[in-house]
């Protein structure tokens, strides 16, 4: 197929009306429809979707899309259908399906209409699937979220370890397409490597967020009352606070609402109806912040979130990233504030303590970048993009002063050990 740049672009604005392609978009698509094994790497927000929904609505041929979770499968597959007319453009294969409608996917594929099948791991190691596109014709296979191959990734499905293989056996030659928001160099080693693609062409966006503010404080007693001065001089903007427990989660919300804050609690402790009516009030501007475990986010797309706020440290600068990340998605104001003490590192320490070695290893291992990046006196930018294997330089590089070591040097925080959560 000769594409010329001019027909990337009519593709662009005819499928998605967008006028320009965002960031390396427009190089992945081209490495896509050349049908090279293609590996992307770009932070939450941009715009992963697109680099394989382009080509697989421009080519022949149905591509296969595995991904985590099954809500947002269902965004994706109502978003491609909202973008063409042909409602069998794009299908869900799971097992909530009936005979009627898995024969309706079926046809769809064999009749050449469905250019994007999404299906999670594990319909996809189902034999009879397996055996059904083996018989098809497949133009690629897109692995979203593909960190969730690695352990030490944020995310870790052993589900995904099998993937490669089921590949295999659904054909040959078919190009791969890894996708994931996860910069650390080690994922990316285990990606490549567990769906073997080492010739695999990469691209790799800067994960800087110019837009972002981090702040580090020390955590005290005070902490809630702090947290409450914080919001209140944010009035009427929309922000998270992530707490580790549901517990502390729900106390946390209390406390905001009896200070006349409009706050909601979420976590997976609470039932769908609730989670899914508190979801709508704060994008729908009723409340202005949820209070939340890391159960709350992942797919949550506000683009005005002026504020995250952990209460207390995650357990990794890839979670902290991701959290932090769901602030100033419009490119506007992202204070990012997190309050640290390192009793709740030995807290994070306990919970691990049940866990396989080699998990605890790996835990532990990723606690401490943790600490040091608290801990530390140096730009916080720097200290994530250089995690990143990112080198930034603050004088020249977007963002540079904005963050608190930067704006307020100081000697570093120390956890003092009087600091009692
Ligand atoms: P990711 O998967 O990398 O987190 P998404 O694919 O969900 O990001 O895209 C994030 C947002 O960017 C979506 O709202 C999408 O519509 C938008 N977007 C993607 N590509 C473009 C583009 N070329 N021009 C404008 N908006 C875009
Ligand atoms: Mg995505």
């Amino acid at each position: 197929m000769l594409l010329t740049k001019s027909d990337l672009h009519s593709a662009l604005k005819k499928y998605f009306g967008f006028n320009q392609f965002k960031g390396l978009q427009e190089d992945v698509v081209e490495s896509i429809l050349s049908k090279n094994h293609t590996f992307v790497i770009m932070p939450t927000g941009g715009g992963k979707s697109l680099c394989y929904q382009l080509p697989a609505l421009m080519q022949e041929g149905t591509a296969i899309v595995v991904s985590p979770l099954i809500a947002l499968m269902k965004n994706q597959v109502d978003a491609i259908r909202g973008i063409s007319n042909e409602e069998g453009v794009a299908h869900v294969l799971n097992s909530s399906l009936n005979k009627t409608e898995v024969r309706r996917v079926k046809e769809d594929i064999v009749n050449g209409v469905t250019k994007l099948l999404y299906v999670a791991p594990e319909s996809l190691t189902k034999e009879e699937n397996v055996e059904f596109l083996r018989s098809v014709k497949i133009s690629f296979m897109a692995i979203d979220e593909a960190h969730c191959i690695s352990e030490w990734g944020h995310d870790f499905r052993p589900e995904y370890r099998n993937l490669r293989h089921i590949i295999g056996r659904i054909g040959d030659g078919i190009p791969i397409i890894g996708l994931t928001a996860t910069a650390t160099p080690k994922v990316q080693e285990d990606i490549i490597k567990n769906l073997g693609i080492n010739n695999a062409k990469t691209f790799k966006a800067s994960f800087n967020r110019p837009n972002l503010y981090y702040e580090v404080r020390p955590k005290t007693k005070n902490v809630d009352a702090d947290i409450i001065r914080f919001v209140k001089q944010n009035e009427g903007k929309s922000g998270i606070v992530y707490c580790l427990s549901r517990k502390r989660v729900e106390e946390l919300a209390q406390v905001l609402q009896v200070n006349g804050i409009k706050a909601v609690p979420y976590h997976a402790g609470l039932d769908a109806k609730s989670r899914s009516s508190y979801q709508d009030k704060f994008l729908m501007e009723d409340v202005d912040v949820v209070v939340a475990t890391i159960a709350f986010g992942m797919g949550i797309d506000k683009p005005d979130v002026r504020f995250v706020i952990h209460h207390d440290i995650p357990k990794s600068i890839e979670s902290y990233y991701q959290e932090t990340g769901r602030a100033g998605r419009d490119g506007g104001e992202g204070h990012c504030l997190a309050y640290y003490a390192y009793k709740d590192i030995e807290k994070l320490e306990k919970f691990m303590s049940g866990k396989p070695v080699a998990e605890q290893e790996i835990g532990h291992a990723l606690l401490q970048e943790v600490v040091a990046f608290a801990e530390t006196s140096i730009s916080r930018r720097k200290f994530i993009l250089h995690y990143f294997g990112e080198e930034f330089d603050n004088e020249t590089g977007e963002g540079g002063d904005m963050d608190d070591n930067v704006r307020h040097p100081k000697k570093k925080h120390e956890a003092k050990e009087d600091a009692i959560i």
